[in-house]
């Protein structure tokens, strides 16, 4: 899980822009012998095998699609301008490397993400005072462009995506830290729980899917398409860590209540039991600031039963971090559930 999840990083899949991450999931998902199909819109069902179709569906959702940004303007000088694909905070993206997919997707520019006052030898103070926002964020091509008339030679133009270089690294402690671990480390997660019912020949107790949703980070990620029959659906998604919170890098998190409200009593206290029963490393919190593939589907008015479960991640949709006992511990739990009869 912990080499999938450094994989599913490195492919570039700000929301909408998700084909490529998308493939990989279902190629990875056919090694074990699982058939996928893609809703209209573009997220990936797949079924696996087994399960007593007296009882209710159970779907385990994670989102492929991770921040980004498109080009909104390109300047006078050959700079660009961004907008935001996902909600982040402008001074999370300031340094960083990215790429820009230019004609049309077929072609890749690099580049980094400045701001329009970065050498500090010449605007000295200025860079500290200045306030970072969409006026002030702008992105250096690693092309020999002067001019607005340069850029487009490239063949670049308004309205191509993104990406940020996520710096994936794993260190020999066992931690990986990487942008867009919200939200690859749980389809990597999902990804592990398939592998290790097929691998063993244990079928889940109740009809099973995964739902890989493409559009989460912009609040429409599992409205539509949900596997038929699905009656719990757990959005698998990263557990959120820091001050006040329960949830850390080593453990699982299953959350009650984020900002959408609260998740279902009987699931979150079922899936809380599980946890106890099998001596699983698991926290009960509230997200602050958070919503999930479950508060979108219910939102969009499936009827269903919502959970969500995840690793704990540090510093989310900034510079993350997680440690691969947390990747296990949400396994864990996810087979143990999948394997419960009620
Ligand atoms: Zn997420």
């Amino acid at each position: 899980m912990l080499q999938q999840t450094a994989a599913l990083c490195r492919i570039p899949s700000p929301t909408g822009f998700t084909h490529d991450a998308i493939d990989h999931v279902a190629t990875e998902l056919k090694r074990f012998g699982v058939p996928t199909q893609r809703t209209v819109k573009g997220a990936l069902v797949a079924a696996l095998p087994g399960g007593n179709p007296e009882l209710g569906g159970r779907t385990l959702s994670a989102h492929v699609d991770t921040l980004g940004a498109m080009v909104k303007e390109i300047k006078e000088d050959g700079r660009l301008k961004l907008t935001r694909v996902g909600g982040y905070v402008w001074a999370t993206i300031e340094g960083e490397y990215c790429t820009v997919h230019a004609n049309g997707g077929t072609s890749e520019v690099s580049g980094t993400i400045l701001t329009t006052k970065a050498s500090a030898h010449v605007h000295g103070s200025d860079l500290a005072k200045l306030k970072r926002n969409e006026r002030s964020i702008e992105v250096r091509l690693d092309e020999p462009v002067r001019n607005e008339g340069d850029v487009r030679a490239l063949g670049i133009e308004v309205g191509d995506f993104v990406s940020f270089d996520p710096r994936t690294t794993i260190t020999p402690s066992g931690f990986i830290k990487s942008r867009h671990l919200d939200d690859k480390a749980c389809v990597a997660i999902l990804l592990g729980v398939a592998q290790a019912l097929l691998t063993h020949d244990v079928a889940p107790a109740a009809p099973a899917a995964l739902f890989v949703s493409t559009f989460e980070e912009v609040g429409h990620g599992s409205s539509a398409g949900l596997p038929e029959g699905t009656t719990e659906l757990i959005a698998v998604d990263m557990a959120a860590v820091g001050k006040g919170q329960t949830s850390d890098e080593f453990a699982t998190t299953v959350c009650v209540k984020d900002s959408s409200g609260p998740y279902d009593f009987a699931l979150s206290r079922r899936l809380i039991a599980l946890a106890r029963a099998n001596d699983i490393d698991c926290r009960i919190d509230i997200y602050p600031d958070y919503a999930s593939d479950v508060s979108q589907a219910l939102r969009a008015g499936w009827d269903v039963r919502g959970g969500l479960v995840g690793p704990g991640v540090d510093a989310s949709h900034s510079f993350e971090r997680l440690h691969r006992t947390s990747l296990e511990e949400t396994a864990r739990l996810l087979l143990a559930y999948l394997m419960a009869p009620s």
